[in-house]
């Protein structure tokens, strides 16, 4: 994939997952927001379901868009299309498919394992 695109993609992606946090940041009754606790006990449940789920977006949101920044920022070093951890050359497939790709695919596995 030619660095241009990649980096046309990558900034789309940035600017989209951008105006998804601001979105969800919108939405979010922030921690112990409001006027203490909910008086109806199933009501606070299904309050804080719906929290945590919109944390949990708003955490992957995050996370994704820490890893278009490193890409972004591993083009301006010239290091793009290279796995992080063993160096290798980044099979083009996954690179379309994943732009933000930072490891090769074995890397990734042992990666996600260590979790
Ligand atoms: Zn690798």
């Amino acid at each position: 994939m030619e660095i241009t695109v990649a980096r046309k993609r990558l900034e789309e992606m940035r600017d989209d997952l951008d105006r998804t946090i601001a979105v969800l940041q919108g939405e979010a009754p922030g921690p112990l927001a409001g006027s203490g606790y909910p008086q109806d006990s199933a009501d606070a449940g299904s309050v804080l379901s719906e929290a945590d789920r919109t944390e949990a977006i708003l955490d992957s949101a995050r996370s994704q868009r820490e890893g278009v920044l490193a890409a972004l920022a591993r083009i301006e070093s010239d290091s793009y299309g290279r796995c992080v951890d063993c160096g290798q050359q980044i099979p083009e497939g996954r690179l379309e498919a994943r732009p933000d790709a930072a490891r090769c695919v074995s890397c990734q596995a042992k990666h996600a394992k260590r979790r």
